[in-house]
């Protein structure tokens, strides 16, 4: 028989995703759906194959939920937090996956990213293990690009510098940019084709018209256009936040060695819409030549691409732009560092919305029903 499975937060920005790539991929063939909502109940459910309800249910029925083989939650943490334990503790036997990071680090969970760690999965499910939680976004795309050098034992620890659009803040966050977009455009497009303002006139105009948007009731709390925002999420020890934080304890969570490597650095929101992108200094365990390196990354997983370290390759292929709304990881800018021959950089891209979310939540509910 099919398992059942119920759909919270599909509507979201990570959820149209995971439902895009469902459809794609033909997936809706191997279970049952249920769409549940949190706020648009009397609605129509999207019409897949195999939906046993044409109209949205309440996802806070925790007796229609208990009915369920598996959960896939896109909903974000403050749901998790209300329903999981709640549905766990009346007695509920399904699986349970999901985007957001409040289950990530519970023993009785693994975090997925299953070209990385498709062992751990299949042990924790031998283990009778029922929690499947996608990794930090920016983790899942560190550890695609460099799976070949991490797999390897050849890394000693990384540092590195986010560049994250502004989707990872979620689709009011996203509004939030496009409208300081519109409102900056207002204020200076009548200047644009004219040669009656210099363009320092004209820059000032558009600073002031961006730095009066009031943002106290906006995610993010200050105008992001033309602009940068160096701290992700909220503060944690040691002057790291928890973005930061979570950047050494889910890749270290996700790999599963016996020694831990350390990884640090400062997360940095930008005004992109879509695609995180890093910038890595890696000291290695030992010197080997880039021609090596690159083919250990290469040999890791069928979406890793090395971009050439040319200006033409890096501006065609290396940004945001090229690599939004496909599944590919170009890593590119690999060199040796001036500091020694065992000090590396590299800089990679991907979308945070594909690999950094959707994909290994798809992949694990194929797992799990295949
Ligand atoms: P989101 O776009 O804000 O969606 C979350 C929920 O907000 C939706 O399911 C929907 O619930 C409601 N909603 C309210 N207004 C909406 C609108 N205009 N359009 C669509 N939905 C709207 O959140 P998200 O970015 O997908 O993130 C979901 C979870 O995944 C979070 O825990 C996040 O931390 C995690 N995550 C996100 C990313 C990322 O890049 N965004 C990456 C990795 C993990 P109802 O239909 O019930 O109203």
């Amino acid at each position: 028989m099919k398992k059942l499975v119920g759909f919270i937060g599909w509507r979201g920005m990570v959820g149209s995703i995971l439902l895009d790539r469902l459809k794609k991929n033909n997936d809706f063939k191997n279970f049952c759906s249920i769409f549940f909502t949190t706020s648009q109940f009397s609605l129509l459910a999207p019409n897949v194959l195999n939906s046993i309800s044409s109209k949205l249910e309440d996802a806070y029925n925790l007796d229609r939920l208990i009915t369920l083989d598996i959960i896939i939650s896109c909903q974000g943490e403050l749901y998790t937090k209300k329903i999981y334990s709640k549905l766990k503790s009346m007695g509920w036997k399904g699986y349970w996956i999901d985007a957001s990071s409040y289950l990530r680090m519970y023993s009785e969970s693994i975090i997925v990213l299953d070209p990385v760690n498709y062992n751990s999965i299949n042990d924790a499910l031998n283990k009778g293990i029922k929690t499947f939680i996608g990794g930090n976004c920016t983790v899942s795309l560190m550890l695609m690009a460099l799976g070949g050098l991490f797999s390897n034992n050849l890394i000693e620890w990384v540092s590195v510098s986010t560049y994250q659009s502004v989707s990872g803040s979620g689709s009011k966050s996203m509004l939030d940019l496009l409208n300081q977009i519109g409102i900056a455009y207002k204020n200076i497009h009548s200047y644009l084709s004219l040669s009656n303002k210099s363009i320092l006139d004209i820059e000032k105009i558009f600073t002031a018209s961006l730095n009066k948007i009031n943002c106290i009731n906006n995610k993010i709390k200050a105008p992001l256009l033309g602009s940068l925002i160096p701290w992700i999420d909220i503060p944690v020890e040691n002057g790291q936040t928890k973005e930061e934080w979570k950047g050494s304890a889910e890749t270290n969570k996700i790999l599963n060695y016996k020694y831990n490597i350390p990884i640090d650095g400062i997360c940095v929101r930008v005004p992109t819409l879509r695609c995180h992108s890093q910038s890595f200094t890696i000291k290695l365990r030992k010197n080997i030549s880039i021609k090596e390196i690159q083919s250990l990354i290469l040999s890791h997983n069928q979406w890793v691409k090395i971009i050439d370290n040319t200006l033409d390759s890096t501006i065609n292929e290396l940004t945001p732009l090229k690599v939004t709304g496909t599944l590919d990881i170009p890593i590119g800018r690999i060199k040796k560092l001036n500091f020694g021959d065992k000090y590396l950089s590299a800089f990679s891209i991907g979308d945070q919305l594909l690999w950094g979310a959707a994909e290994p939540l798809r992949r694990m509910l194929n797992i799990l029903v295949n």
